[in-house]
């Protein structure tokens, strides 16, 4: 029987045979594609569990595969085996190994918030995929990417000033993924940017460059956070270990 949606299979798991007779009925070609048979067998039971443990994965189990997020995909529009639904499937499987297969792509979201807004769930698919980004790099399958470092730099800059000063976490970024500052868009963006702000504003960001001000009692919150921060960590690392309590 022909497949009509050959697409959709892997390559890999096609038969196909050039030639081949059946009971005097020539099925040569397409005629005689088949599906590889395939059995499963190393399901990771705690997948699920593993990237809800993440932030942002925590509503992963509330989906019921309607594929809005995959269809309203900015990426997806550009390369359609960028597919939030099927991993969110997968993970829920606890396929880990099929999900592996697509670890090269899974950080390209760029956050534009499109699944999130269709979502009738409101499982927030946005967040999983920052969450299977870092499951992966977590479990050592993926190094750790540009979005994780910028992530990074951000939080940072929050817990020693309770306030993000734009400028300095983009530099710092830079930095840190040893990327030249000077890049073309970059200065295209700051040239636009300056010609629409007020000069006194501009005047208040520099001051802000040079001077790091902090939220007034920063400190008590920090110490807060932190320690939230490292509670969740905990918590997560037992997860990953399989040692939580359930
Ligand atoms: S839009 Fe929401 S419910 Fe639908 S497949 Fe995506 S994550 Fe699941
Ligand atoms: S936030 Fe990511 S997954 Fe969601 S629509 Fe945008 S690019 Fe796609």
């Amino acid at each position: 029987m022909p497949i009509h949606e050959e697409s959709l299979i892997r390559p890999e798991n096609l038969r196909k045979h050039e030639e081949l007779n059946i009971d005097n009925v020539d099925v040569s070609g397409h005629w005689s594609t088949f599906i590889e048979t395939r059995s499963v067998a190393d399901y990771n039971e705690n997948l699920e569990r593993e990237i809800s443990a993440f932030p942002g994965g925590a509503y992963i189990h509330r989906c019921w595969q309607c594929g809005a997020c995959t269809n309203s995909c900015t990426v997806n529009a550009i390369n359609p085996d960028f597919n939030p639904r099927y991993w969110i499937y997968l993970a829920r499987l606890g396929m880990e190994q099929e999900l592996l297969r697509d670890k090269e792509i899974i950080w390209q979201c760029v956050s534009c918030h499109r699944c999130t807004h269709v979502c009738p769930r409101d499982v927030e698919p946005e967040g999983v995929m920052k969450a299977l980004s870092h499951w992966l790099e977590a479990k050592g399958h993926t190094p750790k990417s540009q979005s994780q470092h910028f992530d990074e730099e951000f939080y940072q800059q929050i817990l020693e000033t309770g306030k993000i000063e734009e400028g300095r976490i983009v530099r710092n970024f830079f930095n840190r993924t040893g990327q030249p500052l000077k890049q073309p868009w970059l200065i295209r963006m700051v040239k636009n940017l300056i010609r629409g702000l007020p000069i006194m504003l501009m005047f208040k960001m520099g001051l802000s460059t040079l001077f790091r001000p902090k939220t007034k009692d920063w400190s008590k919150s920090k110490h807060s956070i932190e320690e939230l921060i490292e509670m969740r960590e905990l918590e997560r690392k037992k997860i990953l270990e399989g040692n939580e309590a359930s």
